[in-house]
């Protein structure tokens, strides 16, 4: 620490900020300071667009008005049918916003914001984790994109490790262990389930760990009064579409959400894999431009976003079309091939990074 910063304590704390961010994000900050030099007009699209809180009741009113067309069928198939192809893309769209908000692009206020939170909770039920991903999203993966240690979005390196080991001793029995994973991610619920005994097969199976317990991820949290809130707030959403529109409803929210959240929600997953490499620290995060960008508010523009945090998704586009020389790292493969190439290769890792690689000796006991 140097004298100036020794005599300037907030100089100090912004420039250890600074060093604490990884070499992805320097990156991002790196093409902000060319795109700003070569179009400085761009500041003009800084700012929240309260607007986009009207979108809210929208989605929730077409969410439950589907719930209630399944409710007057009263068929267990047609129930999964539009949970899988309308649910989970309600759901994934109403993610979009969580996004949002999450930047405080909606609302900068507390209050405000509060509400536009407790709105999608209404249409999500998540029962209080749109908050742990706000948290985790902002203070974990936008900060320390590509740091295994420290990004949440990459797979834990021993869990995926055990994975391979298993595959690379019986890659038939991979094959029907991945069959066996997809077949309960396609029921409700079935996530919770496979993601519970998944883990506990790969360490009998192999005798490797499946959890990297040294890595501990920093991101902030919510509180506690912050949690019981949106949980009381997913209870009454349970209640009110079971009671008031009735069970095959429930069924639907709650085999979209399953679905929206597990292996079998194509689209969100796709959208994952589509986003990062991993380790790629001079192109390290691509857009995906088309169509599906009007029903997800423009998530697909992810490097507009991550260059240009604080500009709303209605301007991302802006962003494109002002500055190709900076925004030309276009994802060319749909999320759907994205998901079945993922699926097709018994999971492969979300993320590649330096850490997957390490010596087999490294990798602890069991
Ligand atoms: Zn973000």
């Amino acid at each position: 620490m140097n004298e100036t910063t020794f005599g300037n304590p907030r100089l100090g704390a912004q420039r250890m900020k600074r060093a604490a961010r990884s070499v992805q994000s320097e990156q991002h900050a790196k093409m902000r300071g060319q795109a700003l030099a070569r179009h400085p007009e761009l500041i003009l699209l800084f700012g929240n667009n309260p607007w986009t809180a009207l979108a809210i009741p929208v989605l929730l009113v077409i969410h439950w008005g589907v719930a209630a067309l399944v409710q007057n069928q009263a068929n267990l198939l047609l129930t999964f049918v539009a949970a899988f192809f309308l649910g989970q893309l309600l759901i994934h769209a109403a993610g979009g916003l969580v996004h949002e908000t999450a930047h405080r692009m909606i609302f900068r206020a507390q209050w405000p914001k509060r509400l536009c939170d407790l709105g999608l909770e209404m249409v999500l039920g998540s029962f209080s984790k749109q908050l742990t991903y706000q948290h985790e999203h902002l203070s974990s993966h936008h900060r320390h994109q590509g740091d295994y240690q420290r990004d949440y979005e990459h797979e834990d390196r021993f869990a995926l490790a055990a994975r391979h080991a298993y595959k690379n001793q019986h890659p038939f029995r991979q094959r029907l262990v991945t069959l066996v994973i997809l077949a309960l991610h396609c029921l409700p619920f079935g996530f919770v389930v496979s993601d519970c005994l998944a883990p506990r097969f790969y360490r009998a199976a192999t005798g490797l760990p499946v959890k990297d317990t040294d890595r501990l991820i920093p991101s902030s949290h919510p509180t506690t009064h912050e949690r019981l809130m949106f949980i009381a707030v997913s209870l009454l959403t349970n209640v009110l579409l079971f009671w008031f529109i009735g069970i095959w409803a429930w069924l639907y929210h709650n085999w979209a959400l399953s679905l929206f959240l597990g292996k079998m929600g194509v689209m969100n997953l796709g959208q994952s894999l589509s986003e990062h490499d991993g380790d790629n620290e001079t192109v390290p995060t691509r857009s995906t431009y088309g169509p599906i960008n009007w029903f997800l508010f423009n998530t697909g523009y992810h490097l507009e976003h991550h260059v240009f945090i604080n500009v709303p998704w209605n301007q991302l586009p802006v962003l494109t079309r002002v500055a190709p020389e900076v925004f030309c790292h276009a994802n060319k493969i749909n999320y759907v091939r994205h998901w079945w190439a993922h699926v097709a290769a018994d999971f492969s890792a979300s993320r590649k990074n330096s850490w997957q690689n390490k010596p087999s000796e490294t990798v602890k006991p069991g």
